[in-house]
């Protein structure tokens, strides 16, 4: 289809089709017509260029401004999709992968092993009363940006909702797992965050759990909360590996 999209190419098109419908008459009566004397040629020509112009300029206006139409709303279309795609797959406060989107790329990319951490933000809501909603929400962007980091470009991270994130590590042993959740929790504590000019200490607790293949999601994740929630038990600020899912302990 003619990609049509301003009215400078209608007015260029819409030249050119006037200029073929007036042409090509000209040209064929010119090869098939012996020259005929002017005064009778002249009514002749009038008409030779009349016509074609009454009958085409309309037409080709009418589909010229459909084209325009048509790509207009095809690129208002694509613009709209790209906004509710990206409205889908990304959480709009902090960037991350949004919960759907992050747990579906999640199932996507298991098969052949990996962890899942659950993190959580400690002691959060005070950030909130102390600081507002608005430091609140800087504080979860800062946390959402270490946990981008730590996923890296192997991992894959999402906010899971709240204070709460994921991150998961494909093909890692539990010793990389570890030290990826260690670092995570280190990578926090060191953070600089300032609130009404004052430092806010922040700190995450982990729930990590070990994903095997033909254990569902639900169950992975199930595991990694009851860790993240040890993790809270224990002081916060760490990290708990879990035991193997109900599911194979059971087996
Ligand atoms: P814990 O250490 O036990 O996790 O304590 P917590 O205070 O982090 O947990 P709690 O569930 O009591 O509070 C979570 C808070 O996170 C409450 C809620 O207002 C806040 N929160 C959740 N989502 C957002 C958000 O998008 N922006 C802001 N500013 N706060 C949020
Ligand atoms: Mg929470
Ligand atoms: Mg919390």
């Amino acid at each position: 289809m003619l990609r049509i999209t301003n009215k400078i190419q209608v007015a260029v098109w819409l030249g050119l089709a006037m200029l073929l419908s007036v042409s090509a008459p000209f040209i064929l009566l010119w090869l098939f017509l012996p020259p005929l004397p002017l005064p009778v040629e002249l009514p002749i020509y009038v008409t030779r260029i009349a016509i074609p112009l009454l009958i085409v300029t309309p037409m080709a206006l009418i589909v010229l401004v459909m084209f325009l139409r048509i790509n207009q709303t095809t690129a208002r279309l694509d613009a709209t999709i790209a906004r509710l795609d990206a409205h889908v797959k990304f959480d709009s406060l902090t960037g991350l992968l949004a919960r759907g989107y992050f747990l579906s790329a999640v199932e996507q990319t298991r098969g052949r092993g990996g962890y899942f951490l659950m993190i959580d933000a400690d002691h959060f809501k005070s950030i909130n009363d102390n600081h507002g909603h608005h430091g609140g929400d800087a504080a979860l962007m800062l946390l959402a940006r270490v946990t981008m980091q730590a996923a890296g470009e192997k991992g894959l991270a999402g906010r899971l909702g709240g204070e709460e994130f994921g991150i998961y590590m494909p093909g890692v042993t539990a010793a990389q797992a570890e030290l990826l959740a260690a670092g995570l929790g280190a990578a926090v504590r060191n953070q600089n965050l300032e609130l009404n000019g004052k430092r806010v200490p922040l700190s995450v607790s982990v729930g990590v759990a070990h994903d095997e293949a033909g254990v569902p999601l639900s169950e992975i994740m199930k595991a990694a909360d009851e860790a993240l929630y040890q993790a809270k038990a224990a002081g916060r600020d760490r990290f708990v590996m879990a035991s193997r899912p109900a599911h194979s302990a059971a087996a």
